[in-house]
């Protein structure tokens, strides 16, 4: 029943707060159907008991306690709060209690409202009376996603490891399902089969996961690219590829998105979406990057007091960064050995790709770093066409689309922008489909040998 709060302040700190979840439910918000639940998978190895609520059924409920202007992730994850405690209620009756439970909500520092949504949804759980005591906890980029502050100290550094690999576990598994779902011999057969890969890893992170024992994980990443590669069909000619960079949780989110890159496979693409590791690896390195900042800053004042801080803070970021590097690689180099996967784009060469263009800096940040970069990399790397996928209104994403959109078009590059804010578009199939049929012809323009066609008189080289 929603009833009319007074809304004190100092609830946004009381009950948006990071706190040891151990022994509460931790409910998380789906986003990438692999990621998301092998985040949950980590949390269990570590002792929390987290589960990912089912998602988009709420949807209604998210539009309901929303005025229109909110970014769209934060509707789609209210209503999966809102629905999931609801059914929660209705299953348990008078043994429903919302202290049980704790909703895990991330932020991000930084210009963009997602720093805004679990005060937001706080706002919203504070309005209706059976829900005002569930609390929000967070991971927030402001300090790199640490946990250390949501878990017992000894666990957050086993689940900070344990979550990288696996997100990167996640994100080849899905290149696999990409590389090998257009061309399968049998329809159906990459889904079911990815699906059971999933539960073998969810399974083994829950047994090893707590003492980092990553081989048995590693070794079934690449006995599912091994099996993979048997499924395609090599007869079929390699269909163009096409890149999918924007908003992360958008693009990730398969309901969010309509299913977009069932709908290029459907209409004769091979599609690759830019990967969570991406993002979780910029994290890392912008940090780093300011740190870095702050060593030359210090050095040029003579600060030996600042510099002394600096370091202190540089030197582990470095050695993260390093550890993640190593790790990705570790990972892809398993499911490469037996199949030619798409590999994640190192973040130094996005930056460098955009100085030497520039188009854009690290500088001022967002996302919009990351997409400008990765279809400026994808355009080097042969792809032939990019899809901007975001949320309607999304503030990077319309930074993106401004320059990507007048540069990508000026060397023929076939390029979309798609939006969603859980409208259905009657021209969004049509305009994909003309889309993928550009984006045959630069495929075919490659293969006889144009390769640089028109595009020569621009500065970007295709
Ligand atoms: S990235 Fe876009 S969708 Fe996400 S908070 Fe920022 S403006 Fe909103």
């Amino acid at each position: 029943m929603a009833v009319p709060v007074k809304q004190d302040f100092g609830r946004f700190y009381d009950q948006v707060k990071q706190f040891d979840v151990t022994g509460k439910t931790l409910l998380i918000p789906d986003m990438a159907p692999l990621a998301s639940r092998l985040l949950a998978s980590c949390f269990h190895a570590v002792g929390v008991n987290a589960l990912v609520m089912e998602t988009y059924k709420g949807l209604s409920l998210g539009k309901e306690f929303t005025s229109g202007k909110e970014c769209f992730p934060c509707q789609v994850t209210l209503g999966d709060i809102l629905y999931f405690l609801r059914q929660e209620k209705e299953r348990l009756g008078e043994s429903f209690s919302p202290t049980k439970y704790v909703y895990f909500l991330p932020e991000a520092d930084g210009p963009c409202r997602f720093g805004m949504y679990n005060k937001m949804q706080r706002l919203v759980l504070d309005r209706l009376e059976e829900f005002r005591d569930v609390p929000i906890t967070y991971v927030s980029t402001r300090n790199s996603y640490s946990t250390v502050d949501i878990m017992p100290p000894e666990a957050a550094s086993v689940f900070r490891k344990l979550c990288y690999v696996t997100i990167i576990i996640a994100d080849v598994l899905d290149r696999i399902c990409w590389r090998v779902r257009p061309y399968e011999l049998r329809p159906g057969i990459t889904d079911s089969f990815i699906q059971k890969a999933l539960e073998a890893l969810l399974e083994q992170v829950e047994q090893k996961g707590a003492s980092l024992e990553l081989k048995g994980l590693f070794d079934i990443v690449e006995d599912t690219a091994a099996t993979a590669r048997t499924f395609i069909d090599t007869r079929q000619p390699r269909r163009p590829l096409i890149g999918i960079v924007g908003e992360i949780y958008v693009r990730t989110h398969p309901d969010s998105n309509q299913n977009i890159v069932r709908v290029l496979e459907r209409y004769g693409a091979e599609v690759v979406v830019a990967s969570i590791g991406e993002w979780i690896n910029y994290i890392t390195y912008d940090m780093a990057r300011d740190y870095k900042r702050r060593v030359k800053l210090a050095m040029v004042n003579w600060d030996v007091a600042s510099l002394r801080g600096a370091l202190n803070d540089l030197i582990p970021t470095q050695i993260e960064k390093y550890y993640q590097m190593g790790r990705q690689k570790q990972v892809y180099n398993r499911a490469l050995k037996h199949l030619d996967i798409q590999k994640d784009h190192a973040i130094s060469m996005l930056e460098k790709r955009m100085d030497k263009d520039r188009l854009y800096s690290f500088d001022i940040g967002t996302e919009s770093a990351l997409s400008i970069g990765a279809a400026l990399e994808h355009l080097h790397e042969g792809y032939s066409g990019i899809v901007n996928v975001y949320p309607f209104t999304c503030m990077p994403s319309a930074v993106c689309t401004a320059i990507l959109k007048p540069l990508l078009n000026k060397i023929r590059m076939p390029y979309i922008d798609a939006p969603y804010d859980g409208a259905i578009q009657p021209n969004r199939e049509i305009a994909l489909r003309t889309f993928l049929h550009q984006a045959k012809q630069r495929l075919q323009s490659r293969n006889s040998g144009n390769r640089n066609g028109k595009a020569a008189k621009c500065h970007i080289k295709p």
